[in-house]
């Protein structure tokens, strides 16, 4: 588990000024990676760190041979077009990197005149997925989202038993996974009206979001191999948001006995900053269980865990409508909850996916599952926050919504901030509904 060092101390003020300002997402203590491109240019995809409104551009550090030593190395791993390299490094290499950034980046540094170079605005950038992912796994880590969504199938018995001994998730879809600023057509698929007796093919219409959290691996484990809890961290190159996008009708219909399949596969939105796990040090709280409930397990209990294993992660998801568009106005906010709430931390993940010798492999993305906190603003899905479909939402304007519309965009944002340290931030995750095509029956 990453301690507290210098690169966390709230004083730290940064040559680039923007990222010296109140409120900003990327202040020096944050640094996060994402992939990167002048938008409308040919230039290839490289890595880049977020400092202030810029973006240092890692293609160019490595080319102008301003570090040395590991994080030299890490800075060529970083220059590629997706960061696999410099996840596979490991976490002493994503450290080393950090301190020297941190470094070159602080006021009155020797390296500014070189780095100034290697600025780019981000108001001029393209983003790409940050990481070929190979394996995309959705957990299930809300207890709060669980139980809600087994109230609306099981009002006497919302929760199986299983939830609170096993970290429960699926094997999702990597190929559909976009960058913010994706727009996905609505969905077709097959669905059984209330009370039909054949289901029909169509566009999905109760289309709904999941606010979630992705977790990219960094390095990976040999197959057959399990990874310790007292590990599990190292293997975590770091954090970003996740819209996972969901079609409740389709999944209503085709989810037994195997689980999400179509319902889920057609898009899923992430952020493209990756907030590393040094970088949330400060923001590590305990974590806790009910003394009522199953304490975990062994192989899924460590002392750093309980003291530090889950993040205190401010996270709100905004809804922006066609109508809102139009007259210029910004997104509603439909809900505002925090990422301590799961009941299943990043550790513990990590841990149960390995325990029976499944490989994970850098660039590999966990979702969090949707991070429903206790209490109904805290609802990160439209199923919750409408009782499935029952109770429309109010937005200003007089608009209600349901489940989305064509048109529609929804905007995550994530951000960690208490007394005592820098305030950081994830930036944004935006993703667009678009009209279904027109199926063939
Ligand atoms: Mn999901």
């Amino acid at each position: 588990m990453t301690s507290l060092n210098e690169t966390h101390n709230p004083a730290l003020k940064s040559w680039v000024k923007s990222a010296n300002a109140a409120g900003c997402d990327f202040p020096i203590q944050n640094l996060p990676f994402a992939v990167f491109r002048r938008q409308g240019s040919p230039e290839a995809f490289r890595g880049g760190v977020a400092i202030g409104d810029q973006i240092l551009d890692l293609a160019a550090v490595a080319q102008a041979g301003v570090f040395k030593g590991e994080a030299a190395a890490a800075v060529q791993a970083g220059a590629q077009d997706k960061l696999n390299a410099l996840m596979a490094l490991g976490n002493a290499a994503w450290s080393a990197l950090r301190l020297a950034l941190s470094r070159a980046l602080r006021e009155a540094a020797v390296e500014q005149a070189a780095l100034q170079a290697c600025l780019v605005p981000q108001a001029e950038a393209q983003y790409d997925v940050p990481a070929r992912i190979g394996d995309y796994t959705d957990f299930y880590t809300s207890v709060h989202h669980a139980t809600n969504i087994g109230r609306l199938f099981r009002p006497d018995n919302p929760l199986l038993p299983n939830y609170k001994w096993v970290p429960i998730g699926y094997h999702g879809r990597a190929s559909s996974i976009g960058i913010s600023g994706q727009q996905f057509r609505r969905p077709v698929g097959q669905t059984l009206a209330p009370g039909a007796t054949e289901p029909t093919l169509g566009p999905s219409k109760r289309l709904d979001i999941e606010l979630e959290l992705g977790i990219f691996i960094g390095s990976g484990n040999a197959l057959g191999e399990a990874i310790d809890i007292a590990q599990a961290e190292d293997h975590v190159f770091g954090i970003c948001l996740l819209n996972d996008w969901s079609a409740r009708d389709i999944q209503g219909w085709e989810y037994q006995p195997l689980g999400p399949f179509l319902s889920k596969s057609f898009a899923s939105t992430l952020s493209p900053w990756v907030v590393t796990l040094e970088a949330l040090a400060p923001y590590r709280v305990p974590f806790t269980r009910p003394a009522e409930d199953p304490q975990p397990m062994a192989y899924l209990d460590s002392a750093a865990n309980r003291s530090g294993g889950a993040f205190d992660i401010q996270l709100q998801v905004g809804l922006l409508t066609p109508k809102m568009r139009a007259a210029g106005q910004t997104d509603a906010s439909i809900c505002r909850t925090s990422y301590r709430h799961a009941y299943w931390t990043v550790a513990q993940m990590v841990t149960h996916h390995t325990v029976n010798g499944c490989n994970l492999q850098p660039g590999d993305l966990f979702g969090s599952g949707t991070l429903s906190g206790p209490t109904l603003d805290q609802a990160a899905a439209l199923i919750e926050l409408t009782a499935g479909g029952k109770n429309p939402m109010a937005l200003p304007g007089g608009e209600q919504r349901t489940w989305l519309e064509d048109g529609d965009s929804v905007v995550l944002r994530g951000w960690c901030e208490k007394t005592g340290a820098a305030r950081i931030g994830f930036g944004e995750c935006v993703g667009t509904v678009l009209p279904a095509r027109v199926p063939r029956v």
